[in-house]
């Protein structure tokens, strides 16, 4: 991996141990990437205390569809039924029934309303 003439010792190597995201599966073969960007239009308003915990990968899957939902429930968060998933996810601060802050995964290419649905 190089980045602007610097050379950046890669840790990740296809087929050595690279374990799913979802199903904790050793991958075979090359494994399927998503990233999680930063919040950045939200809604609320941010403060350092609801600082983004995200993680912003990129995570790894095996082939297997539904690793990338497993994935997301563990970490409580909700997928937008518009949405699919792609290597690029935005993360959309959600507002649960009961008032607690949530968090959707949406990869922002529709132009209709989230429709958000727990992982
Ligand atoms: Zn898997
Ligand atoms: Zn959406």
């Amino acid at each position: 991996m190089e980045i602007m003439g610097i050379k950046i010792p890669t840790i990740i190597t296809e087929n050595s141990g690279i374990r799913c995201e979802g199903c904790r599966e050793q991958i075979t073969g090359t494994p399927f990437r998503v990233s999680v960007l930063d919040i950045i239009a939200t809604e609320v308003a941010p403060s350092f205390e609801q600082a983004s915990p995200i993680n912003p990968g990129p995570f790894q899957f095996c082939k297997k569809p539904e690793c990338p939902a497993l994935w997301m429930s563990r970490n409580s968060w909700y997928t937008c039924q518009q949405s699919e998933v792609r290597e690029i996810m935005r993360p959309v601060p959600i507002q649960l029934p009961g008032g607690a802050n949530g968090l959707g995964l949406c990869d922002g290419l529709h132009q209709s309303a989230h429709e958000f649905i727990p992982a």
